[in-house]
């Protein structure tokens, strides 16, 4: 076993320059230096390509301060390819890999790519400005697989350019006389489109990309390169990074933020990977007995605690804000990042852009060795105040609890998770008058709680809807995905939806040969590797659902209209929302008001009417049962039809 401490103590190392650097004023040097304390020797590796039998040379490397190993070529190795080869225990262990800090690779992964990354930026990147989002609360974020979002013919993308990075940079694109795609963003209103992890990961063969193949990606391999099967051209090393440049600033133009799904949680290939070839047993945490720990589920556990691997996830964001300009990130199983981590994560990039947005899963996908005091689980929130988590606890009181499929919630008429979800609607903060679910009263701001009842993860909400409610007709169960829309989109906090959410994305399986269909087995709720069939949006469901799409659509621009819905303080919270007394604990009433405005809200879960009285003067639909506004003017006692939300405004 390693003694870290000491590793660290004696050799962590804070210099920016690590990987491969094209220096001078005529960009004639490249600088090539890796951290390798305990290694006996290093050597460089130039190729010509990305894979193959075409090694260039083989240069040794110099031992500088802390373990830093360095050599330099008098040329611009620009559009070269390369490797390390750490020996220990002067050369009984050799281990060639590639780069940790490399910036571009070639196909596969297997080897680093130099790249002059000013070579790569899109006509017109200096000039596109990034979207301002001052208030978490003010983003409505979008989560979408990039395969997903255009790999179905219905999405109207040209065929080359299908499930790739260009896919979001297609205008004009129609089904069925709909808007798809990038218009489609525009015409939801959305502010921001969070991809699955579009860093490289291992499992889809980048060099059959004709072939279907699919993953959501959390599989990493390279954390700091693109991954190439989102590309037009794989084996070009630039290519990939031009074309997500081109989809960051075709998203920019059109007001639209991107937000990376971030994997530093583990890494794939565990004893193969790159970090454990270039120091063995320093990158990952290990238990007693020398074994990998398992906090991911998936093998192993990256160690944050470590101060090599810290620097390596805060130097890989700042390049990913800096030199990409993506304006926020996701964290995959935070709670495996020590506090410690994640608040420096924060500081850091507050030093680039403080309206950076950060948010993760506050959960872990097995035990760490670490304590649990120590680490970013959700029971931790309040010593990483500034950084979101997913909100577990509105998301099940809305429709059921995620992992029992016949579990029901509050829209499928389920009474028991009312005092979580106004919990939820309050912002997961202290409020004066809830005072029952203490467990959802979590979030130190409500900028802290990303409220959502749908994500990759598990079933949709509509396939969840046709499992659990299937007792009642299409027409009632439609309805209730529009109230979870509205409660995801009118409480306090950060709302969060899944690319087709919409207009009722389906994820059907294929049933394996021989096997009966039920209730369950016909819907998808892990599809990670399945195929297009079931990942792929089928464009033309927002034609059918028209109207659940324009419901989605009228939330978003309601909530965009009034800070009332975007309050980002608790005191906020406190002073402006008020719960109403309804007559009935289970059917919620509430106002937001300020100096200027008032809005009350109603959330029926009942299959018939429910009648309350507004508050003083008069009032007309903001957004009644359809999602329209009526300007009837009313006053008194009103009436919220079955299974519905609706908003009055005071005139
Ligand atoms: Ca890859």
């Amino acid at each position: 076993m390693l003694n870290v401490q000491q590793i660290d103590r004696d050799y962590s190392y804070d210099g920016n320059d690590l990987g491969a650097v094209i220096v001078g004023e005529d960009k004639d040097r490249t600088v090539f230096k890796t951290w390798s304390p305990l290694a006996t020797g290093v050597y460089l590796n130039l190729y010509l390509d990305g894979t193959g039998d075409n090694r260039i040379e083989t240069l040794p490397m110099e031992r500088t301060d802390r373990g830093v190993w360095y050599v330099e070529l008098f040329r611009s190795c620009d559009g070269e390819f390369y490797t390390y080869t750490y020996e220990f225990d002067h050369g009984r262990v050799r281990n060639e890999t590639i780069d940790i800090y490399a910036k571009a690779c070639g196909v596969n992964g297997d080897r680093g790519a130099v790249v002059d990354l000013d070579t790569t930026d899109p006509c017109g990147w200096d000039d596109v400005p990034r979207p301002v989002c001052k208030n978490a609360c003010d983003a409505v974020v979008y989560e979408c697989h990039v395969r997903d979002f255009s790999a179905d013919p219905s999405s109207g993308v040209a065929t080359g350019y299908r499930g790739k990075f260009k896919g979001f940079c297609q205008s004009r694109t129609r089904c069925g006389g709909e808007e798809t795609c990038l218009d489609h963003l525009k015409e939801l209103g959305i502010t921001h489109v969070h991809l699955l992890p579009v860093e490289d990961y291992a499992t889809v063969d980048e060099s059959r990309s004709h072939k279907q193949q699919y993953n959501w990606g959390y599989d990493p391999k390279n954390y700091n390169c693109l991954e190439g099967s989102y590309s037009t051209d794989p084996e070009d090393p630039k290519c990939r990074i031009r074309e997500f440049k081109e989809l960051v600033m075709t998203l920019h133009k059109n007001g639209i933020g991107v937000i990376m799904d971030v994997v530093y949680n583990h890494t794939y290939f565990t004893e193969e990977s790159s970090f454990e070839k270039a120091f063995p047993g320093y990158y990952h945490r290990m238990r007693s007995d020398g074994s990998f720990s398992n906090g991911s589920g998936c093998g192993n556990e990256t160690a944050s605690d470590h101060l090599m691997m810290r620097k390596f996830i805060i130097d890989s964001l700042k390049f990913w804000a800096e030199e990409y300009k993506v304006d926020g990130f996701r964290f995959d199983l935070m709670a495996l990042h020590d506090i410690e981590t994640v608040n420096l994560i924060r500081d850091e990039l507050d030093k680039f852009d403080p309206y950076l947005l950060m948010y993760g899963e506050g959960w872990t996908g097995g035990e760490s060795p670490l304590s649990s005091d120590r680490l970013a689980y959700k029971w931790n929130s309040y010593a990483f105040g500034r950084v979101g988590l997913f909100n577990d606890n509105i998301r099940d009181a809305i429709k059921g609890g995620t992992f029992n499929q016949y579990d029901m919630g509050f829209v499928s008429g389920n009474k028991n998770t009312v005092s979580i979800l106004r919990r939820g609607i309050a912002g997961s903060v202290k409020h004066p008058q809830l005072n029952d679910a203490p467990e959802a009263c979590w979030a130190y701001e409500p900028t802290q709680a990303i409220n959502y009842c749908e994500a990759h993860d598990n079933n949709t909400l509509w396939d969840k809807l046709k499992i659990s409610a299937k007792n009642y007709s299409e027409q009632e169960q439609i309805k209730m995905d529009r109230l979870a829309a509205a409660i995801v989109l009118l409480s306090q906090g950060m709302p969060f939806i899944q690319l087709g959410q919409d207009f009722l994305r389906s994820k059907p399986r294929i049933l394996a040969e021989g096997e009966e269909p039920n209730d369950i087995n016909i819907y998808c709720h892990d599809s990670y590797n399945a195929p297009d069939f079931t990942n792929s949006i089928k464009w033309h469901r927002k034609k059918e659902y028209k109207e659940v799409f324009e419901h989605y659509k009228a939330l978003i621009r309601l909530r965009k209209s009034s800070r009332l819905f975007r309050l980002s303080t608790k005191e906020e919270v406190a002073a402006h929302l008020q719960f109403m007394d309804s007559g009935d604990w289970n059917f919620i009433v509430y106002k937001l008001e300020d100096d200027k405005e008032c809005y009350v809200v109603a959330l029926n879960p009942f299959t018939e009417c429910r009648w309350f009285n507004l508050p003083w003067g008069k009032f007309y639909r903001r957004l009644d049962e359809n999602g329209r506004i009526n300007e009837d003017i009313c006053e008194g006692s009103v009436c919220c039809e079955p299974i519905s939300a609706v908003v009055f405004k005071r005139i």
